[in-house]
């Protein structure tokens, strides 16, 4: 957006600031013109600023209120969805998913993701997409937060747009490599290699076999010793892996490197170079590693921080090769680790939150826990008689029916059900 400065006396019809203005000395044009760019200058950059902080809740509430096809929703999903309508494209969307839509705090939830507001959806797009995560993990990350009609298509598009996904796009897979049997546990294989040198440093590069749990470690020296040392530091942290795999470097197949694994009960596998059974976890770690930083790295930014970013996002997003897609930190810490997308959550299912927040202790249901589940047929809801069998992520209960239904529902659409008692409230028709 450009603005141009016009003189106030060049109006024909000068209204009253303008007028008062005039009475006033005129500073010099050229004075004005300097200050409005500046104006323009500090406008742009808080809205730079404003763009790249994290969407938190409260900003998805303000736009689903102000979004006149999320108010329809938000009525829908209260008050029961009309039957004899024309739903338009995005609303048809979400009223096929309308049994997994709840109300929460002003903002509307599908199952555990929240709805953005279309006015939103560019910035959680660039949320999303920070450290160029490639597609898939892209679209895994966005399935765990949120929803929108069309979601995946747009982040395909998105990627497909972004300059530096495509000057670092994946070359064409090699032949696939005999696999590693499953080790049986968190760190009791590990995968190390050094990766460089880029920019004038070396980094050891260790990959944890079942969770897939990454640790890069800069160093300017690649000896056995320096190796040593920061074997030592990491074993610290997270003890001695059962099995220690690498290829045949020099600092890898020296004396005091074996006389290292022996003493500390480790066994150590060397891998051939194009040995069937090669160090690929390491190795397929490391062109990763490479792609994503020739991704991020600009001009200005720090190779540490780069690395950190790189590593923040690849331990915290969900993992093709990992059950059930879990993040490498939900297999090596059995919890997720905290990233700014936590913000989209709801309030009250932040873990930070009160100890009586609802979901940690009213709304918290065990298996065989008797329960009202909201059931929806046509146009309204009510509620029926049912039993939980499992819970199925933090907010969403799998409930059996009374009449052998299984169902699916959010913690809102369920009450807790004491003996024989009458329905906890009446149902809804629009
Ligand atoms: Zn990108």
């Amino acid at each position: 957006m450009t603005i141009e400065y016009i003189p106030t006396g060049s109006f024909g019809n000068a209204d009253v600031l303008s007028r008062l203005i005039q009475n006033h000395a005129k500073p010099e044009s050229e004075y004005i013109v300097a200050s409005i760019e500046l104006e323009q200058d500090l406008r742009s950059v808080a809205v730079n600023a404003l763009l790249t902080f994290p969407i938190r809740f409260r900003d998805i509430e303000l736009y689903t209120q102000q979004d006149p096809s999320l108010q329809k929703v938000y009525k829908y999903v209260r008050d029961g969805w009309p039957r004899d309508v024309a739903y338009g494209t995005d609303l048809a969307r979400l009223y096929d998913r309308r049994e997994s839509l709840t109300n929460v705090d002003g903002c509307i939830l599908f199952g555990e993701r929240v709805v953005i507001p279309e006015k939103l959806r560019n910035r959680c797009l660039n949320q999303l997409h920070r450290g160029h995560p490639g597609m898939q993990r892209m679209k895994a990350v966005a399935r765990s937060y949120v929803y929108w009609p069309k979601l995946d298509d747009d982040i395909a598009r998105y990627v497909a747009s972004c300059e530096a996904c495509a000057a670092a796009a994946k070359s064409p897979p090699r032949a696939t490599s005999m696999a590693w049997p499953k080790p049986s546990a968190v760190w009791n294989r590990v995968h190390i290699d050094y990766a460089g040198p880029w920019e004038g440093v070396y980094f050891l590069v260790v990959v944890d076999a079942y969770s897939k749990w990454p640790e890069i470690v800069k160093t300017t020296s690649t000896t056995t010793t320096a190796t040593i040392t920061i074997l030592r530091n990491l074993f610290a942290r997270f003890g001695m892996p059962a099995t220690l795999v690498s290829d045949n470097g020099t600092q890898f197949v020296s004396g005091p490197f074996k006389e290292f694994c022996q003493h500390n009960g480790i066994e150590h596998i060397t891998t051939a170079p194009f040995h069937p059974q090669s160090n690929g976890q390491a190795e397929r770690f490391v062109d990763t590693l490479k792609r994503s930083l020739r991704k991020i790295r600009t001009e200005e930014s720090k190779l540490d921080e780069d690395l950190e970013l790189f590593l923040m996002t690849y331990r915290s997003t969900p993992n093709a090769q990992l059950e059930q897609q879990r993040s490498p930190a939900e297999e090596m810490f059995g919890r997720r680790i905290r990233t700014a997308l936590e913000l989209l959550r709801p309030p009250s299912s932040c873990e930070e939150s009160s100890p009586s927040s609802s979901i940690s202790s009213v709304r918290r249901f065990h298996r065989s826990d008797t329960v009202w589940a909201k059931y929806f047929s046509n146009n309204s809801w009510k509620w029926i008689p049912g039993e939980i069998v499992r819970s199925c992520g933090r907010v969403m209960f799998e409930i059996v029916a009374e009449d052998g239904r299984l169902l699916r529902r959010h913690v809102n659409q369920l009450r807790r059900r004491v003996g024989n008692g009458s329905s906890p409230s009446s149902s809804a028709t629009p």
